[in-house]
This record gives C-alpha cells, structure tokens and sequence, in this order.
C-alpha cells in the first residue's frame, strides 16, 4: 500500500492508491482519500504522481483473541452475510461478502463491557438470496447456541434486505423461547466512516442481555447515532432503501428503544425469559408463493402455482384485502375457488401494511372470503403471513385447520382488534 499525493488539472489529492482491475476502471486510477471516501480520477486528468511513503498492511485484529471480562453475561454472534459482514472489494468498488465478524469485533471495543462474545460465522449470503433451506441452517445454528446453557442470548448479523423474513420465520420455529433472539445488520458497510454496523452491534449486544425471550430486530431508530428500536421480529419491516433508520414495526409498537449508552426504554409488552424448553419445530412447507393484486393482474397466476404444486399463496390485496372480482376476464373468484378445491391454502394481507383486513365491509370482499374462501390474516404483515403459512403448512394440510392456526396467534404477529398506536409514523 502506498501513500501518494496525485496531481491533476484541477486539484491535488492525497491518498492511499488502491489496485484498479475491473474493465470499469480502466482508464482511472482510484484514491482512498484520508477521510475514508474513494475517488476515481480519470488517468488523463492525471499530471503527477507523487509516492510520499510506502505503507504497511494494516494488521487484523481477531475478536476470538479479545479477553472478556467473567462476570458478563455469555452472547453469540452468528454471521450471515449482508452488508454488515461485508467489506468494499477495491477492485470492483462493490460490497463482496468477505468478512469475518471478528473484525467487526475488534473494531468496536464498546462490546467488551457488554458481554462475553462467541461468535461464528453460519454463511455468507446476501439475504436476497436467503430461501427456506438457508432459513433452517439459520434457525438450527440459533437453536444450538440457545441450548447452551451458559449462552444468554444470541445476535445474528443478516442483510437488510429480507432481515425481516427470517426474523418472522424465526419466531415461529422457535418454540417456548426463553431467551432473546436479536437480528441485525447494517445498511453501509463498516469499513464506511458513516457505517451503521457499530451502534446497531452495540444496541443488539444489550438487548441480548436483557430479559426479553422473543425474536427481535435491533436496527437505528434514526438517522443520528443514538438509539436503535428493539422490534418484534414478526411485526417488522425494512422501509427504505438506504436510510440507517429504514426498519418499522408495523401494527405494534417496538418492544423497547436500546441507547448508545446501554440505556434502555420500555415501549411495549413482551415475553420475559423462564425456564421452558425451547423447541426447534423445523416442519415446514417451502411450496408457497408472494403475490401482489394490482390493476390488470393475471389472476393466471393462481393457476400457475396451483399447477406447479404449491400448497399455499399469501397475497398481499389491495385496501381492506381486495383482489379482482368484477370482470369475468380478471377475475380472482374462480382461480380461488379452484385452490380451495384442490387444496391449496390462499391468504389475504394488505399491501397497504399498516391496517387490518377486513373482508366484511364491501361484497365484493366478502365474495373472496365466502365463495373464494380465501382466509383474510387480520393485521399480519404479508412477508409473515407468508412465513406463517410455510410454518403452518408444515404441520397440516387441512384447510380448516390451516385456516385457525393462520388465525391464532403465535409470536405476536397479529391482534384481534386494533389501537390509535398501530397507524404509521405515530409511534
Ligand atoms: N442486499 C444485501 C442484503 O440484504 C445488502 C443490503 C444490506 O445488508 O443492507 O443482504
């Protein structure tokens, strides 16, 4: 590594050269900057290179040599991949999934106060590729820190992404939880000066000492350093792309708000640690689909999952719960009068996500309800609905009764009536 001053037609700049190699960067050569940022500059811009000094490798820590302090309670940290187990891979400028959370570790030395820390990494996936197999590795590797019995809770660092869909999945197959369970990622990368890996590590280390025993997810509670949300894991949502604050807890509030400080901030009821079993219920039926209704939408669709052998479809309606009735062309009524026939469970969300269903108020609703027994999930947000029914499906076939246990709440993912708190933005 070396330390070189550039000098171009417009400016100097002062940095660490890095190895351009991807056919994007020819004709640039790229500069970290001392401030952490990267540039490219183009090579025909370029008058000089000035070499000021040769660098050494930068020496890697590991968390796994840290010493930790006894009396502290025990907190595994199993890795999954995502952002926050990534790092820039300076050839490409992209985020390549090579990092061990051990160097996380040993750059945030907050955690040594914190907790005894084990860590491991399970895979390194970018959650959009996550898919029911890798939602059982995860779930396996959960279970077996919990059973431990000197572990008292357990992080799993994860993508963004579709972090909510294995916190839902969670949260069912984990039964009788008697510790806290806290998933978390980052949205940049912690090799980024404005990296929001550290508090939400620092927050979901706490909140894995508390005594909570529900799936959580810990992320930023705002755009600032200060405090994280502490959500359920199955009434969560990541809502924004980009920004560090982007999950919500739809239809419920957070459980509690987690300070930079250790500081923590009751909001809302949960289950607290006790002496049950904990279970690891690992049935399930990966044969089921997401879809949304739209205007216009094929209700083909169903037929198209029906003839591929799926077993249930979650759609995520418009409003109350709507899907196409009206024209014959568009129709949903006899594509779900089909499923019900064959055996094919069909749940009605709403994409508007905050709100319950309500397939009581217009007749068209009702009309999907009685003659299309669909089975409305009341205020569940559809990515649970969906995790649900992989869950449920696994242990009956039965319509009826796939049709109560999707009604009956389990981890908390649905309420029979709803409060003035569960509108959007009022928490
Ligand atoms: N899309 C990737 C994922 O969800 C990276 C995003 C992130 O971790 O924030 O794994």
């Amino acid at each position: 590594m070396e330390l070189v001053e550039v000098i171009t037609k417009t400016g100097k700049y002062r940095g660490i050269l890095l190895p351009s190699g991807e056919i994007f960067d020819r004709g640039f050569i790229i500069l970290k900057l001392e401030n952490g940022y990267n540039i490219r500059i183009r090579k025909s811009q370029v008058k000089q290179i000035k070499r000021i000094k040769k660098l050494p490798q930068p020496k890697q820590e590991r968390g796994k040599e840290i010493k930790f302090e006894e009396s502290l309670p025990v907190v595994s940290i199993l890795s999954t991949g995502g952002t926050i187990a990534s790092r820039v891979d300076y050839l490409s400028g992209g985020v390549h999934a090579s990092f061990e959370l051990s160097d996380i570790l040993a750059t945030v030395p907050e955690l040594l106060k914190l907790a005894q820390l084990r860590s491991k990494v399970v895979m390194q996936v970018m959650s959009e590729d996550m898919h029911v197999g890798l939602w059982k590795r995860i779930a396996r590797a959960v279970f077996e820190e919990l059973t431990k019995e000197d572990v008292d809770g357990v992080v799993v660092t994860h993508g963004t992404d579709t972090m909510h869909f294995t916190s839902a999945i969670l949260s069912f197959v984990l039964r009788n939880l008697n510790k806290p369970v806290v998933l978390t990622g980052s949205q940049r990368s912690s090799d980024r000066g404005s990296s929001d890996a550290f508090l939400n590590l620092i927050c979901s280390v706490k909140a894995a000492t508390l005594d909570i025993a529900e799936v959580m997810v810990c992320m930023h509670g705002s755009s600032h350093d200060d405090f994280c949300y502490l959500h359920r894991g199955c009434r969560v949502r990541k809502m924004h792309t980009s920004r560090r604050d982007a999950f919500q807890s739809i239809n419920d509030k957070p459980i509690a708000k987690v300070f930079s400080d250790g500081k923590v901030e009751f909001l809302n009821t949960y289950r607290r640690r006790d002496e049950s079993r904990i279970k690891l219920d690992l049935k399930l039926e990966p044969r089921v689909a997401l879809i949304y209704s739209y205007p216009g939408a094929d209700p083909g669709i169903i037929d198209f999952f029906i003839d591929r052998g799926y077993k249930g479809i979650v759609i995520a309606g418009t409003g109350l719960g709507h899907v196409p009735t009206s024209f014959k062309k568009y129709s949903f009524i006899p594509k779900l009068k089909r499923a019900y026939e064959e055996g094919v469970a069909v749940c009605i969300t709403s994409q508007c996500l905050f709100g319950r269903t309500n397939p009581y108020v217009y007749r068209n609703l009702r009309l999907v309800s009685m003659v299309g027994k669909a089975i409305y999930c009341e205020d569940m947000l559809p990515e649970v609905a969906y995790c649900k029914l992989i869950y449920v499906l696994g242990k009956t076939k039965d319509l009826d009764e796939v049709k109560k246990l999707m009604l009956t709440n389990m981890a908390g993912e649905l309420k029979e009536r709803s409060e003035f708190h569960d509108q959007a933005g009022t928490f």
